[in-house]
């Protein structure tokens, strides 16, 4: 699928680069500092494009070109690869992300296109902490009465329905975005806001809501990590939601390392024809 250096352009009489496209997988904090720092180091190489799957109502802003919304599968994922001349693709998503990313490993193997995945790294359990390994949230709703009655609930909006069933708990529950409608819960509270967050804020929230039990995914990264610095400090148990398993080949956990492949690629598929 990969443009070949025979496709080299020219201009009075020399040969000219033609630049090549990645496709970043985004809706993450670290896709968008790598599309900054490729649209930086790569300009004249490389036309970056992020994909958003279209879930936040007004995303940050992002370096490079963007797309929103979904392709429709791993054919129409093909089919948009093949239409934008896609040469190399990183898949930057959440680690929760699973359906995306595992579209974009069939799309990529159908065109033979080059993938990697940059995959934050996953938190690692300190001295203090009491967490509850679970699969999912329905695991977690079975847990959590067991634990706490005030829940910080940190998912994101699309499990909530799992603790719908829940008695006896009030949910304090975080959102990047206002839900358009009324939460299926019994009794809870919103609170709106995007990380990062500092582990002051984070305190402050749980000692003002009474928080006794902390609901998270383990989805790595600094952004969020401070709830659960908060969490240890105040002896609260969090129920931790295990990361989907996702079948990626390449895979990197920096943005350097992700520079660094993006630089291969570009050296190994730029050879300029004398
Ligand atoms: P998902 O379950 O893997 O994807 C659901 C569908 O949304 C995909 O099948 C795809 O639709 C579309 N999609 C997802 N990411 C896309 C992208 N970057 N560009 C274009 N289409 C995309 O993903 P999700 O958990 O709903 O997450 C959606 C987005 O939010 C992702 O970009 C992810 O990085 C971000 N995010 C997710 C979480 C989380 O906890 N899940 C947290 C923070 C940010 P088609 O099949 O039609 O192509």
């Amino acid at each position: 699928m990969s443009r070949s250096s025979t496709e080299t352009a020219s201009f009075k009489g020399k040969p000219v680069r033609e630049r090549r496209h990645l496709l970043i997988l985004g809706g993450t904090g670290e896709a968008r500092a790598l599309a900054a720092h490729a649209t930086a180091q790569f300009a004249r190489d490389l036309r970056v494009i992020t994909s958003l799957a279209g879930r936040t109502r007004s995303p940050a802003a992002l370096a490079g070109e963007v797309r929103r919304g979904g392709f429709g599968g791993a054919d129409g994922l093909a089919a948009y690869l093949r239409a934008t001349r896609i040469d190399f693709v990183i898949d930057a998503t959440h680690p929760f992300a699973a359906r995306i990313s595992a579209t974009a490993q069939q799309a990529c193997a159908l065109l033979d296109i080059p993938l990697l995945t940059l995959s934050r790294p996953a938190w690692v359990k300190e001295e203090g902490d009491h967490w509850i390994d679970v699969a999912d949230a329905a695991e977690a709703a079975i847990h959590l009465p067991a634990l706490g009655h005030r829940a910080f609930l940190t998912i994101g909006q699309r499990d909530i329905a799992a603790f719908a069933g829940v008695g006896g708990v009030h949910f304090v529950v975080r959102l990047v975005d206002p839900p358009l409608g009324a939460l299926p819960l019994a009794s809870y509270e919103l609170l709106v806001g995007r990380g990062p967050f500092t582990v002051a804020d984070e305190r402050l929230i749980m000692e003002r809501h009474a928080i006794d039990v902390l609901v998270s995914k383990a989805s790595g990264g600094a952004s969020t990590a401070a709830k659960l610095a908060a969490a240890r400090v105040l002896r609260i148990p969090v129920i931790m939601l295990r990361r989907p398993p996702q079948e990626t080949r390449i895979s990197v956990a920096g943005i350097e390392d992700a520079l660094a492949w993006i630089e291969r690629k570009l050296e190994h598929s730029q050879e300029v024809v004398p």
